[in-house]
């Protein structure tokens, strides 16, 4: 072979040779900085959950659900998941479709026991049965807890919501008795007074999270602030303005505010009257010049801006009119944005999710469950069961041999 005709041979294995060294390379500073640094993989275009470490002073914030009450399969309802360096998880809303979102995120059902709503509206807490239930099911050994406001009246308070949601789910509850881990099939509805101004609701393992009123619908509704570490994370709520936001989320790192549909879009896309649209988009909710007002009175290191449906038409509109009132850092939030969070750096990416997961692996074994406690069928039912005895035994029979077990059919 002539010897130019092997240096381009030489040349192109060298080259090969080069491309794997430098992937290899790559590869191996992804996987180290999942371990050792965090900061670094927030580098990241895109955040993908169950793959990044945590810095022990940074925060991460997941929208889970920055739409509507109206459905949509783009944007679930209000849901936001706060993690910190610490460990500590927290979920500010459980709004209808959120709980989907939640699974996305590959986080151990019993770090997801901790709710704070801000009020009763289901764009707020309507999949509070979905994570109670589905998340017991899914590995959540322990009670979900649930923190809510009050009400002027007892009945329009959360422990009377929760209260009557657990008495909703009777038949749910009680089926499953004698057949699942019993201990996750507990709410536990912490009320506290919604006139409370920046009260603490909430203070552990140096987290502080405080209430403060809010302006929606009815009395009842709060904005919640949770310090930690130094780094302040703010949640509004549904709100028209109001004073306690302006003074209680002042200078915060994230601070999350609702921004309502603009009027014209309500009326030529959501079809409602101009009589109706006027009192919703700028009275019961905020207008985005006024969500821009408010961030320019409190001045967050990230202003965040959710409850509209976030599309390619709306987002020009919206985007102008918050910018006619406010000229700092801005998130126009869907589902899925993350923010990560210390004292010199806010990264702001979308997370890319798995559709096919499956749930996560419990932090605690599962408890066997009392199958003496199980409600048997009437005889009516049980006598409208059709013999399968001869197809089902040899699944018991390879189960028992597997897992070396001696359990019989009914
Ligand atoms: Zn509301
Ligand atoms: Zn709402």
């Amino acid at each position: 072979m002539k010897r130019s005709k092997l240096l381009v041979i030489g040349a192109i294995i060298g080259f090969f040779i080069g491309i794997v060294t430098v992937s290899l390379m790559a590869y191996s500073s992804v996987n180290n900085s999942t371990v050792s640094n965090s900061e670094a993989v927030s580098e990241r275009m895109s955040y993908y959950p169950n793959t990044e470490t945590l810095g022990p002073n940074e925060m991460r914030v997941v929208a889970c659900g920055t739409g509507m009450p109206t459905a949509r399969p783009k944007q679930a309802a209000s849901s936001w998941l706060v993690e910190l360096g610490n460990g500590e998880k927290f979920l500010f809303d459980v709004g209808t479709g959120s709980a989907e979102r939640i699974s996305a995120l590959q986080i151990p059902y019993n770090h997801l026991d901790k709710v704070f709503l801000s009020h009763l509206h289901t764009d707020h807490f309507g999949d509070v049965d979905a994570l109670f239930v589905g998340g017991a099911l899914m590995g959540r050994q322990k009670p979900l807890r649930v923190w809510g406001p009050s009400g002027d009246t007892p009945e329009r308070g959360t422990k009377y919501a929760l209260d009557h949601l657990t008495k909703a789910l009777t038949w749910d509850l009680v089926g499953r008795q004698g057949i699942t881990d019993p201990r996750g099939y507990f709410l536990e509805a912490y009320e506290f007074d919604y006139k409370a101004v920046n009260k603490i609701i909430y203070e552990e393992n140096g987290v502080t999270i405080r209430s403060f009123p809010a302006v929606h619908s009815l009395d009842g509704p709060v904005s919640f602030s949770l310090e930690w570490n130094g780094l302040k994370f703010v949640f509004g709520g549904d709100t028209f303005p109001n004073k306690w936001f302006d003074e209680y989320a002042k200078g915060a790192d994230l601070a999350i505010h609702e921004c309502f549909i603009p009027v014209p879009a309500m009326i030529e896309k959501f079809k409602f009257s101009p009589q109706s649209a006027l009192p919703v988009a700028t009275q019961i909710h905020t207008a985005p010049e006024a969500f821009g007002k408010v961030m320019s009175m409190i001045k967050p290191r990230m202003a965040v801006a959710y409850h509209f449906f976030n599309d390619f038409d709306i987002q020009p509109d919206l985007n102008d009119r918050i910018r006619s009132t406010y000229d700092g850092p801005l998130s126009l939030a869907t589902d899925f944005m993350v923010w990560n969070i210390t004292k010199d750096k806010i990264t702001t990416r979308m997370a890319i999710v798995d559709e096919d997961i499956w749930p996560p692996a419990a932090t605690d074994k599962p408890q066997v469950p009392d199958a003496s406690i199980r409600v048997p069928y009437s005889k009516f039912i049980n006598d409208g069961k059709l013999d399968m005895y001869d197809v089902i035994q040899p699944i018991y029979d390879e189960i028992n041999e597997k897992y070396g077990l001696n359990e019989k059919q009914d």
